[in-house]
């Protein structure tokens, strides 16, 4: 499957994090690889998923929706990324919404 890089996704990412997080970097919970965002493998099927460029491990998923978008940073260890909380950003942790909406 042919994948992009992070910086493909950059939009996707400001919009989350409110800010430009392509040359932040986070680790691999599966292999401990650390690498930056821009430089992650990313796959776009009816969602975004974000994979390690060493083991292809999950490191993210976005879901987006309308205006609003779903996030799931459960591959990441001690990335310091956080999304935005604000309505329209909804946070997944493993499947399972945590502010009450449900997935689409
Ligand atoms: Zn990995």
């Amino acid at each position: 499957m042919i994948h992009l890089d992070g910086n493909s996704i950059g939009g996707l990412l400001s919009d989350v994090f409110g800010r430009d997080v392509t040359d932040a970097s986070g680790r691999c919970r599966e292999c401990g690889a650390e690498n930056f965002v821009g430089a992650l493998h990313v796959y776009r099927a009816a969602g975004v998923v974000v994979r390690c460029p060493s083991c292809s491990a999950v490191l993210m998923r976005f879901v987006a929706a309308r205006d609003e978008v779903w996030v799931d940073l459960g591959g990441l260890l001690g990335s310091g990324l956080e999304p935005l909380r604000e309505t329209r950003v909804h946070v997944m942790h493993g499947g399972e919404v945590v502010d009450g909406r449900a997935e689409p």
